[in-house]
């Protein structure tokens, strides 16, 4: 019997990016020298301190057996502390906190939990991706809620049409944003937080990168707005913050309801993240002042401003991110994002994602990720300026 692949996989959306990696793996073979700006996964070192502890904890057997699906006790409590020392947000380690294998994990099998087959969801554009494919699996119907540049890339409530809102069981959010580098104030959160509770929806907020940020003020989270655990949740994750892509560890914080039903989804599809890694990321948590992350912001910040820099001067339109890794820029006049990523590739062997990937507002644009070292970034900028454009 010929293999047919399901109609959720049949759903999903053309995914860009493998032909930008077939392109990418031709051009290493044909010996050139390839620089990659394409998946945001950092470069450096998850910090000392962290490795040295999941050494430790590994070592100790009683890691050994299926962990705490929910998350340790220890984890929980530590994940508490966290975000009460770092947002002044009180959480009940037993039930307010879910761990979770990567905060990816989480925002997959969110609409799993919460959304009903054709139930609306609320996801931006641009986005990543996972929000729509996500609702996909869930048998819900994808409704694009627009970013607008001319609002640093905030969506404006106020334009969403009264049925979409309306119908809609979910809204998910990402700030700071990837792709855009984007910030959102607290008082857009409140906004937010309003809109869902006219609206009878949940909101999802995803704080991936939260600890990667440029200005003066940490971002904020959503759960700082009063009464927010009413209709909120938010995703963090170990993974950005602390280059800690390939541990998998993040957690979901806020509305208990929510946090029990996503966790019954989780109870039937995986056993939890090993308990030496869950320990590790406590450490992790613990020091999200250290001078390691201060270290971290300064080096991805320094690689963000030459490459703005110089892409500004070749005529993108490029501003440094507020927050992430992303270099989020405007393709020069006559070129669209994927017309940028073929010709960089093609003449200059660089690597970066076009806009189109994170939904069709992306269109004209391209995405830098800045994990790539300095001496990389200048290379690569030497490189674009003697092309053509
Ligand atoms: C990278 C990323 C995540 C997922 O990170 P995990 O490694 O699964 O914790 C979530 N949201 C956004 C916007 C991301 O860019």
């Amino acid at each position: 019997m010929p293999f047919r692949p399901s109609q959720r996989i049949n759903a999903l959306p053309p995914y860009l990016f493998v032909e930008i990696d077939r392109k990418k793996a031709a051009a290493i073979e044909a010996g050139r020298d390839a620089i990659n700006f394409g998946i945001g996964d950092p470069d450096l070192p998850t910090p000392g301190f962290v490795v040295e502890r999941l050494a430790r904890a590994a070592a100790d057997t009683s890691t050994h057996r299926y962990p705490s699906g929910v998350g340790s006790p220890a984890f929980r409590k530590g994940v508490a502390n966290f975000m009460r020392r770092r947002y002044g947000v009180s959480l009940d380690p037993n039930g307010e906190i879910l761990a979770l294998i990567g905060s990816k994990e989480g925002i997959g099998h969110l609409p799993l939990a919460v959304i009903n087959p054709g139930d609306r969801v609320l996801a931006p554009d641009p986005a990543y991706p996972v929000y729509h494919s996500g609702t996909i699996f869930a048998g819900g119907q994808h409704v694009v809620l627009p970013l607008d540049p001319e609002r640093g890339w905030l969506p404006d409530f106020d334009k969403v049409p009264t049925e979409a809102a309306r119908g809609a069981a979910l809204m998910f959010l990402n700030y700071p944003n990837n792709p855009t580098g984007a910030c959102a104030p607290l008082e857009f959160f409140e906004r937010a937080v309003a809109f869902a509770r006219r609206n009878d929806l949940l909101l999802a907020h995803d704080a991936a990168y939260n600890e990667m940020y440029y200005g003066a003020e940490p971002p904020p989270s959503v759960l700082q707005v009063p009464g927010a655990k009413d209709v909120a949740i938010e995703f963090h994750s170990a993974s950005k913050s602390f280059n800690m892509t390939g541990w998998r560890i993040g957690f979901a914080a806020g509305n208990r309801d929510v946090l029990a039903a996503l966790a019954k989804i989780k109870a039937n599809m995986d056993s939890g993240q090993f308990a030496a890694v869950q320990e590790a990321a406590v450490a992790a948590f613990d020091q999200y002042d250290c001078e390691e992350l201060r270290r971290n912001r300064k080096t991805y910040g320094r690689r963000c401003r030459a490459l703005a820099a110089a892409l500004s001067e070749i005529g993108f339109a490029a501003g440094e991110p507020q927050a992430t890794f992303y270099v989020w820029a405007k393709a020069p006049a006559g070129y669209d994002g994927m017309a940028v990523v073929n010709k960089l590739l093609d003449e200059a062997a660089i690597v970066c994602v076009p806009g189109a990937g994170f939904g069709a507002r992306g269109r004209d644009f391209v995405r830098f990720a800045m994990t790539v070292p300095q001496e990389r970034v200048e290379t690569a900028v030497a490189r674009m300026r003697d092309l053509e454009w």
